[in-house]
């Protein structure tokens, strides 16, 4: 009993708690102000305590994550299973282009030497990269991780850190 309570406790706005957003940082009740911010990537959420629910202010639409006692979850992934089924429509996706025109290429080959013969092989790779792409895509917005937040804070942190290193000398 004591080491479940310990493992999930509810929410409580009074806490300090992992950010949603950047997995790095914290976030914690702003003094005098209803909304909370991360102390990494500097974002503001509105937390409510009986939904045991996290807003973020300052993007639209907002995005909503649930506490479940342990970690946020994010709004997307509430009963969603990211079963086997969608793993096989990506790789079906990424390869099955592929494989076409990589057959296609294959049993009716270019006259070797003429001035168009490199473009089978070159549309093999582009479909390959372009739906590799659209897949990598697709997971980024699944599971809401805002890559260039990420990248905006981390380079934002070590600007910082070279500054002081600077002032020290
Ligand atoms: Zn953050």
């Amino acid at each position: 009993m004591q080491t479940q309570k310990k493992s999930t406790r509810p929410f409580d706005p009074q806490d300090t708690y992992p950010c949603p957003v950047c997995r790095t940082g914290q976030i914690a009740t702003m003094p005098m102000m209803e909304a909370l911010a991360c102390n990494f990537c500097q974002h503001i959420f509105i937390a409510s305590a009986e939904k045991q629910s996290l807003k973020m202010a300052d993007r639209s639409p907002p995005v909503t994550w649930h506490w479940n006692g342990k970690q946020w979850i994010g709004a997307h992934l509430e009963g969603v299973e990211f079963g086997w089924a969608y793993f096989a429509a990506a790789i079906g996706l990424i390869f099955l282009p592929t494989t076409l025109l990589g057959l296609s290429a294959y049993y009716f080959p270019p006259v070797p030497g003429s001035r168009l013969s490199w473009l089978p092989s070159a549309w093999t790779g582009l479909a390959f990269l372009s739906h590799l792409g659209i897949v990598l895509w697709l997971v980024i917005e699944f599971y809401q991780f805002p890559l260039l937040t990420y990248f905006r804070a981390w380079g934002r942190r070590t600007a910082r850190r070279a500054q002081m290193e600077i002032q020290r000398r």
